[in-house]
Order: structure tokens, then sequence, then C-alpha cells
């Protein structure tokens, strides 16, 4: 398993906001952690991130336990809701931040820039302002710039929750085929059933801390 989550705790003062929680995530297989608002699928993301440190349980990758790895050194993608964007930075100076500190050569960089562009629908904005872009946009720029470095792990937090239904559609369908061709591993937070469904490969139903049911779409769909 490239990922794995050995019962997990994650407690904010004496209330558990997840609660032994196991999940393993094979190699190139895409997970969205689907429940309501409040049910722990942030707290769990970010536990995988390295931004929450649970009170017990392990989070393997690769089968090194994490623990103690700072988020930076864990190399994984993060697209996260709050503001994540280099404030200071161009569209594409955000977007090619990650190649940059891969050392990418500059041709190779802007050519990889315009494509993930093309790819979230913002092409023409390479050298606009972040901050002068709607929420929507600022959450395809921080997408592409979590596919750039072609991280082996992508952790998106409600990735497209700020885009309007039909762009999001969109996106969610171009998102899977590009998970799916680079062979990337992803968990995805949503609270969005067709979201969870056209992304994953198995959608991990979570209630009060825990995850109560996992399988594919289909028969965690048809299941009671
Ligand atoms: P979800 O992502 O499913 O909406 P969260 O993981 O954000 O759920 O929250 C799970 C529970 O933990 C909620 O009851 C929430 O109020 C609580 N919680 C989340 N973050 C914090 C925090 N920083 N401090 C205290 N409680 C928190
Ligand atoms: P910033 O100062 O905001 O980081 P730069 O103009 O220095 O922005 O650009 C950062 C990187 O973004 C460059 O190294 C280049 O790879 C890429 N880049 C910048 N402008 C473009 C563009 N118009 N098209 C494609 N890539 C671009």
């Amino acid at each position: 398993m490239a990922l794995e989550l050995d019962s997990i705790t994650v407690r904010y003062g004496q209330t558990a906001a997840v609660s032994d929680v196991s999940l393993s995530v094979a190699d190139g297989e895409v997970v969205a952690l689907l429940g309501p608002s409040g049910c722990g699928k942030s707290t769990l993301l970010r536990t995988v991130a390295g931004l929450e440190k649970p009170a017990s349980g392990a989070v393997r990758w690769d089968c090194a336990d994490l623990a103690g790895v700072p988020v930076h050194r864990r190399e994984f993608g993060l697209v996260f809701q709050d503001g994540q964007l280099f404030p200071h930075r161009t569209v594409a100076g955000n977007v090619a931040f990650g190649l940059r500190m891969q050392k990418v050569e500059r041709e190779a960089r802007d050519k990889r820039v315009l494509s993930l562009l093309e790819l979230v629908g913002l092409e023409g904005y390479a050298d606009r302002r972040v901050t002068q872009l709607s929420g929507g946009e600022q959450q395809r720029v921080a997408l592409a710039r979590a596919l750039a470095p072609s991280p082996r792990l992508l952790l998106l937090d409600e990735p497209l929750s700020a885009l309007d239904r039909a762009l999001r559609e969109q996106l969610a369908v171009d998102l899977a085929r590009l998970l799916r061709e680079a062979a990337t591993t992803a968990l995805v937070v949503t609270h969005d059933h067709d979201e969870a469904f056209t992304l994953a490969d198995r959608v991990a139903i979570m209630s009060r801390g825990r995850i109560v049911q996992v399988g594919p779409p289909a028969e965690v769909w048809s299941s009671p």
C-alpha cells in the first residue's frame, strides 16, 4: 500500500474529531472522503499532510512512518481551502513554483505551466496577479500549482467547492482523467456525492469522526 492510515485518532481538547480511523490507499488509487460538514474529513486530510498531530495511530507512506516528518518534507501536493497562493506572484509564478524547486528548466517549465492553465480553464491568465482573481479562479490556480510537480500523492480538500456547477462538473471529469493518466495517488475531501463518484476509485463515507463504509462508488451508492 502506498498510503496507510493506521488507527488514527485526532483530538481538539477533549473532543475526538477523528476516532480510530484506518484506511489503505494503493499506488495510483483515488479515494474520496465523503460526509457532512464537521464529520472529520479535513482533520483526517490535515493529519496526512502533517498539519495535525494524531493523539494515537500512524500515517505511513511507502511503509515509512511519517511521525516527525514536517509538512514541507512530505512532498505531497496540497490543495487546501484557506489562503494558499503566493499573493505577490503572478498566476504563472504560482503554478511554476514547484517546478522551480525541482529545477525544471525554463522552456519545459513554461510549457507545463501553460498546459496546466489550459487544463483548469485559465488560458490567458498567466501574467495576472492572483489577488485580482475570483475565489473560483484562485482555486483553479491552486489546483494547477499542486499538479505541476507531478506529486505521487495529492491531498485535495474540497478542491472544486468555489466553482459554479457547470465548471465543477467539467473540472471533476478532467481532473479524474488527469489523475488516472499520471497514476497519481490521491485523497480528496468532498461533501458532494457527484464529485466523489466522478473522481474516486473508492469512496470512504465518514460520520462523526469515523469511516462507516468504504468501497467502489457503485457499491457504496447502492447500499442502504
Ligand atoms: P469536515 O472537514 O468533515 O467538515 P473537520 O475535520 O473540519 O470536519 O471538523 C471535525 C470536527 O473537529 C468538527 O466538530 C470541528 O468543529 C472540529 N474542529 C476542526 N478543527 C478544529 C480546531 N482547529 N479546533 C477545534 N475544533 C476543531
Ligand atoms: P513571479 O515573479 O510572479 O514568480 P515570473 O514572471 O517570475 O512570476 O514567472 C515565474 C515562472 O512562471 C517563470 O519561471 C516561468 O516558468 C513561468 N511563467 C511566467 N510567465 C509565463 C507565461 N506568460 N507563460 C508561461 N509561463 C510563464
